[in-house]
């Protein structure tokens, strides 16, 4: 029979990778838990409107990435292409928006329809950071530090740097936008179809195109630095002193833009030179918006999201579980005191294995191809007499040890 495929797109995520995928989400949780963040779980499918509303209807996402279907109810669902309005609904429906600020931060999947490539998937993983209800850009520096914190815990920091941008308020905003669709204007026939469509609907968009050609054009293409308020002017300075503050290297950029069409303000990513065309591993922002597109009161917000895959990429190597000790029984009478006392090193939390058929060779050369560090030998004169011969790997001595004190002999 045909052996069946995972669906494009998707891959299986085993022992080694998924050690590296654990790593990144463990390291993330502990980090963002010493800055004050709580971890929510939002269902990995929502309304369609959740996104519709909130992505806007010009993002990439919206317009050609969402997996979005009938259920047998009739409602339009969709599996979630990204977390933040998730999260966002969530502190809606439970009312939290009496209680700011929140904190919260997430791990799990996401679903977009791309093309796949290196880096690039259609079920892939995020973790991320919100921080709701703080208009300070106090708080938009204190979400990429804890950005730069867990890319440290990661071993990453010499590999990745911020790079960070204003958006402005919607008055700099709109000025600016003006003057890019004059600029735009004027080279609209070497953009790229995609770009010339953007330059309708979202002008500012064309500044993140990854076409070569757009790219030249977006080169000599106005900064927003010009076209600030003073009010954002104020926030954005505010914001890289703080920065500073936290000992978090940037490098300001003002050709970065987020593909979600609802922030303001800072919008940063953190990228690499390590993954070619997908360098970005973490991106963000300031989202003031999204929380009234929900239903709840206005509520500032900034936050990130990361792909686990890419982190996983960069990193030099992947965790290992600690050696394992090997229990190796010889005879009938023996099994059942090495079963004992496999569990007793368990539940001493030490990794032990049982090998489950073979001679003494056999299990011998199973032990080492574990990469065990010690072997306990039980046959059934040990047994009997109520020891075991305990030989370390490492320095091949053999002692015999009694039975109730195996496990302290291999704590480590
Ligand atoms: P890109 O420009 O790479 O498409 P994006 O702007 O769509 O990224 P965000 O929506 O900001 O990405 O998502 C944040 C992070 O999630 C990205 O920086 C990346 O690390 C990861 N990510 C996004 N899409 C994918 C994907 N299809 N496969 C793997 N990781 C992804
Ligand atoms: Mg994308």
């Amino acid at each position: 029979m045909e052996a069946l495929q995972p669906v494009r797109g998707t891959r299986d995520i085993l022992g080694e990778d998924q050690r590296r995928f654990a790593h990144v989400a463990g390291t993330a949780r502990h980090t963002a838990e010493l800055y004050g963040f709580d971890e929510w779980s939002t269902p990995i499918f929502e309304d369609t409107r959740v996104f519709a509303r909130t992505l806007g209807d010009t993002s990439d996402v919206v317009t050609k990435e969402m997996y979005t279907f009938q259920d047998r109810g009739g409602d339009s669902l969709t599996l979630r292409p990204e977390n933040t309005a998730g999260i966002c609904r969530a502190l809606v429906t439970a009312g939290l928006t009496q209680s700011l600020p929140q904190k919260v931060f997430y791990a799990g999947p996401m679903f977009r329809y791309e093309r796949p490539q290196k880096g690039r998937y259609r079920q892939f993983h995020q973790i991320g950071a919100e921080l709701i209800g703080a208009p300070e850009p106090l708080a938009d520096a204190e979400v990429m530090a804890l950005g730069w914190h867990i890319l440290g815990g990661l071993g990453l920091t010499a590999d990745v740097m911020l790079e960070l941008n204003t958006l402005g308020d919607t008055p700099s905003r709109d000025a600016y936008r003006r003057a890019l669709v004059a600029y735009f204007e004027g080279h609209k026939s070497a953009l790229s179809a995609d770009s010339q469509d953007r330059l309708a609907r979202n002008p500012m968009r064309i500044l993140d195109s990854k076409d070569e050609g757009d790219r030249t054009i977006v080169g000599s293409a106005p900064t927003i630095g010009a076209y600030l308020t003073d009010e954002a002017a104020g926030f954005y300075e505010t914001v890289r002193t703080h920065l500073a503050g936290f000992g978090v290297p940037f490098r300001e950029n003002p050709r970065i833009v987020r593909g979600l069409d609802y922030y303001s303000h800072t919008a940063f990513e953190f990228v690499t030179t390590r993954l070619g065309a997908q360098g970005t591993v973490m991106a963000g922002g300031r989202y003031d918006g999204l929380v009234a597109e929900m239903g709840g009161p206005p509520t500032p917000a900034v936050g990130w999201a990361a792909g686990i895959e890419r982190l996983s990429m960069l990193l030099a190597e992947a965790p290992q579980p600690p050696a394992a000790v090997a229990v190796i029984p010889l005879g009938e009478r023996a099994e059942a005191t090495a079963v004992t006392l496999l569990q007793k090193l368990r539940h001493a939390n030490i990794r032990a294995e049982i090998a489950y058929r073979g001679n003494m060779k056999k299990r011998m050369e199973r032990a080492n191809k574990l990469g065990a560090r010690a072997v306990v030998i039980i046959g059934d004169d040990e047994a009997a007499r109520g020891v075991a011969a305990v030989k370390d790997l490492a320095t091949g001595t053999q002692v015999e040890v009694a039975l109730e004190d195996v496990a302290r002999s291999l704590s480590v």
